[in-house]
């Protein structure tokens, strides 16, 4: 919900989740100009994958509409996993108008009422926020305008943890917005302390409670997702929908650094700070319209796979010298 959550932050982490499972598991074909990504993270999705990760990758540039159509044209798509900031106009004339597109919980801005439902107002309180409202705004102008097609929004709440190979995570450059980014680089020695953002909010410490979320679920979360837009044997119409994506669960600051230390073995020194515009607290209500996911990690998993990724690699894809 931050202010200075970014998109690079989903395409760098959440999407290589996203997409090892799509590649794995339904056979996906990847497409990115890398312009934002790592060459490396897409080797070792492809590594995970086995026999299903060779060819699944093309170097394809969404503006590049000749690109598109060749990349179109040579493979049948039954459905699109749409990651990117820009509109696959091609889809439609190649005849797939099934689309599962990742939206935020940051939508929900700063809500007054927690647990949020799929029906809770929107209010996107940044510029990241914003671009998903609008986004979801052209998906339902796409489905007024063609009722076949088929679209499901999921808004994420706060995905952490990583790949339990611990091959792949997240590894934002810079200094990290997050908070789970930042605690793992203040486990390895390269940050001193953690900064809590305020400790005097209503909730059980004080300090800011969010719904968090296994990467690995989250991932599952996209294929239930493309299921139930392929399922021939549903009578469920779908139009365009929206699925909130969390575990229903609010954990603090303080219960995930504590729930980190005892996974890692490490201390995280902590000090107080404040971020402006920080939301108090925001998950899901448990039970909303949801999607048929059940959520197999808690967060002591998510932590224990964090570190089992900030161990195995410190500098994420990347080494000391490019940091
Ligand atoms: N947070 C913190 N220190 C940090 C980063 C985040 O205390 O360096 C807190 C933040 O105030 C919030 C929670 O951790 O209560 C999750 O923040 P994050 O930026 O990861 O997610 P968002 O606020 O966008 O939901």
């Amino acid at each position: 919900m931050s202010n200075n959550s970014g998109d690079r932050r989903s395409r760098l982490y959440r999407k290589p989740h996203c997409v090892a499972a799509a590649v794995r598991r339904i056979h996906g074909v990847v497409a990115d100009n890398l312009d934002n990504s790592s060459a490396v993270a897409i080797k070792r999705v492809q590594e995970l994958a086995g026999e299903f990760g060779k060819n699944s990758f093309r170097q394809v540039d969404l503006r590049d509409r000749s690109a598109l159509e060749k990349f179109f044209s040579e493979i049948k798509f039954d459905a699109v996993i749409h990651f990117a900031g820009l509109k696959a106009v091609v889809m439609a004339s190649h005849g797939c108008k099934n689309l599962v597109f990742s939206s935020s919980a940051t939508v929900y801005g700063w809500p007054k009422e927690v647990p949020c439902t799929e029906e809770t107002p929107l209010a996107a309180v940044n510029p990241y926020g914003r671009t998903k409202l609008f986004i979801e705004e052209i998906c339902r102008g796409v489905h007024r305008s063609d009722p076949e097609w088929k679209i499901i929004l999921l808004r994420y709440f706060n995905p952490v943890g990583a790949h339990p190979s611990g091959h792949i995570g997240e590894d934002p450059r810079g200094i990290p917005n997050n908070l789970m980014p930042f605690v793992q680089q203040v486990a390895v020695g390269r940050r001193p302390a953690l900064t809590v953002f305020g400790n005097d909010y209503s909730t059980k410490d004080g300090t800011g409670v969010r719904d968090y979320i296994h990467v690995v679920d989250l991932a599952d979360g996209h294929i239930a997702a493309l299921r139930k837009l392929s399922d021939p044997n549903s009578t469920a119409v779908i139009g365009c929908e929206v699925y909130n994506l969390g575990t229903g669960k609010g954990t603090s600051v303080l219960e995930m650094v504590t729930a980190f230390e005892k996974a890692s073995g490490k201390k995280i020194p902590i000090v107080a700070g404040r971020r402006p515009g920080d939301a108090e607290s925001c998950m899901l209500q448990k039970g909303g319209a949801g999607i048929e996911l059940e959520g197999k990690y808690g967060i002591e998993e998510m932590c224990r796979d964090q570190w089992n990724w900030a161990s195995k690699n410190p500098y994420g894809y990347g080494s000391p010298e490019s940091n």
